[in-house]
């Protein structure tokens, strides 16, 4: 009996056990993390070709006092399956919130801030009713607070997704699609819905082939030309070369992200850098 029950430990995936158990770690550390403040807002710019910066997207970012520094890609698939990421969001939206409200005392009325919303946000609560609360708590203006969700989750429509960007957009704020192109109904996605912005996949500056490069610019003009006609401006993400840069303004894209101008980084940095 003792060997049988070796050889299936042997055969047991030894990655998958323990990502497993990281993740119920990660599940269970979870209420706590968000009591003492763990989880973190870093921002990455947005900007022209001219380097000047226009406002940023908020990130999420764990700060484990003994894991260290946690990315989103280890929690937020998680989060999404056991139904907390709402609670994550929620939090995460406030702090964008807040952080909107205090550069408007400031007089600084143009920056804005986009904030991502899971597809599982709209499942799990109001999610025009808690962005709208959060916006009039802290009076700050709407057009400032930009609100991202990825094309597979307006299509899905489950939970009425499409009427609740209507109500945004309604109410003043920008809608963007994040991740265009990357799924299979972005055409249905532009016929179906307004929007403000597209946020160009980075998928497509991550080709090598040089003969898929091609490809890719080709596709990225025709995007940027399609939404000139339809009257949305476009966002290119991942930009990590100036050569980048140069060919998509050529195309006439004028607002970028990516490691080229910065990476996503704490409150503090950005302040420093950007808002002196
Ligand atoms: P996303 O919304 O598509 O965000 C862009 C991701 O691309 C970020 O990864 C950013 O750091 C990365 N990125 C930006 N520029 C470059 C570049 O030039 N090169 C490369 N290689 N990467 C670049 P991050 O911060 O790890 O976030 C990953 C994903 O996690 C996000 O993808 C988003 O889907 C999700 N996420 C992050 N924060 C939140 C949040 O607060 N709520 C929700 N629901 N999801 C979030
Ligand atoms: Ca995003
Ligand atoms: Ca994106
Ligand atoms: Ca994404």
């Amino acid at each position: 009996l003792h060997e049988t029950y070796d050889k299936c430990i042997a055969y047991y995936n030894d990655s998958i056990f323990n990502d497993t158990l990281l993740e119920k770690r990660l599940v269970g550390e979870f209420d706590t993390a968000l009591a003492e403040k763990q989880f973190c807002m870093y921002l990455q710019p947005q900007m022209t070709p001219e380097g000047q910066m226009l406002g940023a997207e908020a990130l999420v970012r764990w700060q484990h006092p003994n894991r260290g520094l946690i990315f989103p890609g280890d929690f937020i698939n998680v989060f999404e399956r056991t139904g907390l990421i709402y609670r994550l969001d929620k939090y995460v939206w406030e702090l964008a919130v807040q952080k909107l409200s205090e550069w408007q005392k400031h007089g600084k009325n143009e920056l804005y801030i986009s904030i991502n919303i899971s597809a599982k946000d709209f499942y799990y609560m109001d999610v025009y009713k808690t962005i709208t609360t959060l916006v009039e708590k802290y009076g700050i203006i709407p057009k400032t607070l930009k609100l991202e969700i990825t094309e597979t989750a307006i299509m899905t429509g489950i939970s009425g997704e499409l009427e609740i960007l209507e109500q945004f957009r309604n109410y003043g704020f920008q809608v963007e699609i994040d991740d265009f192109g990357s799924g299979y109904s972005s055409l249905n996605t532009l016929k179906d819905m307004d929007v403000d912005v597209l946020k160009i996949d980075m998928g497509f500056l991550r080709t090598t082939k040089p003969d898929r490069i091609k490809r890719s610019m080709s596709i990225l003009n025709n995007i940027i030309d399609l939404s000139k006609t339809l009257g949305l401006s476009v966002i290119t993400e991942g930009v990590e070369t100036k050569e980048q840069v140069t060919a998509l303004t050529k195309m006439g894209c004028r607002i970028y992200q990516g490691y080229y101008f910065s990476k996503p980084i704490p409150i503090e940095d950005f302040e420093n850098t950007y808002l002196k």
